[in-house]
């Protein structure tokens, strides 16, 4: 923030609206703004959900998409843009083509293609376009388990090796960097894996919860947006972000008859309990 204009880092997402609150825009948002960010929210999608289920979806068109953070990133000083739920590849196609102008902003992808219950939330083969038109502009890409399988072109009914995975995710000259969450394994601590390179730089081990929680994984890349557009080094505003979404699921609750739905409003840094 500067004194004759003080704001906070305005941080671009770009994914769904989910009308029960935990995931997507209204979870960025709201990390966002308990991090000290402005959101400025591009959306994708309408989708019909609840804390129980994906019902449907609608994907708002590719070149309103392209209008939306075209207007924002010509008025505002955006450093970080975070996406979510492309759905299409057209949409995929219209922010790379935005943001492939724009080589001073750090991309942050969360690769949505399901829910967490599994539900399609993409078409079949995003994980091609997105490999093929947003890894190259990204500084780090946060898939969970699955999700890794699926870029990686692994089987994801085999059992799934990380370090391979992120091997095949981002080649040793890659830019963009690659935390695979562990929330969808068997283990029983949650082991979240950081890769540059291809190579494994850094894990953390945290206590498996008790509940499933809807939007922890929008939680998760939304918080490192945040400490990414506060100058953080990309380890620190990992580590930070993870402390973030601990104490929000540990201070989760539960609105409807389904998931659990993160606390981003309270956080109180003693809580997190690391193992
Ligand atoms: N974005 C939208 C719009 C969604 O509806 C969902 C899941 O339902 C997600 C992202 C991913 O949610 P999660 O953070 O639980 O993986």
């Amino acid at each position: 923030m500067n004194r004759r204009n003080p704001h906070p880092p305005v941080v671009m997402v770009v994914g769904g609206m989910d009308p029960s609150g935990g995931a997507g825009l209204c979870a960025d948002i709201q990390t966002l703004s308990a991090m000290g960010c402005h959101a400025a929210p591009v959306i994708t999608a309408i989708t019909v959900q609840d804390t129980s289920a994906v019902k449907c979806y609608q994907l708002v068109e590719a070149e309103m998409i392209r209008s939306q953070m075209q207007s924002v990133l010509d008025d505002m000083t955006v450093s970080v843009v975070k996406t979510g739920m492309l759905g299409s590849r057209e949409i995929v196609a219209a922010v790379s083509e935005v943001l492939s102008q724009r080589t001073d902003i750090q991309l942050i992808i969360d690769p949505v293609f399901s829910s967490n219950n599994s539900e399609a939330l993409s078409e079949y083969l995003l994980s091609e376009s997105i490999s093929e038109l947003l890894l190259p502009l990204a500084s780090l890409i946060c898939p969970n388990i699955p999700e890794a399988a699926v870029l990686a072109r692994k089987d994801i009914t085999a059992t799934i090796d990380a370090d391979e995975c992120a091997a095949l995710i981002c080649s040793s000259d890659a830019k963009c960097e690659c935390l695979i969450t562990g929330t969808h394994a068997e283990s029983s601590l949650v082991v979240n894996r950081y890769y540059r390179q291809g190579r494994k730089i850094k894990e953390w081990e945290w206590q498996r919860l008790e509940f499933d929680y809807h939007g922890s994984g929008c939680t998760l890349a939304s918080a490192i947006a945040a400490g990414i557009a506060q100058g953080l080094q990309m380890e620190q505003a990992l580590d930070k972000a993870q402390l973030f979404v601990i104490d929000s699921l540990l201070t989760g609750f539960k609105p409807g008859h389904g998931q659990h739905i993160p606390n981003r409003l309270f956080h109180d840094p003693g809580l997190n309990i690391k193992v």
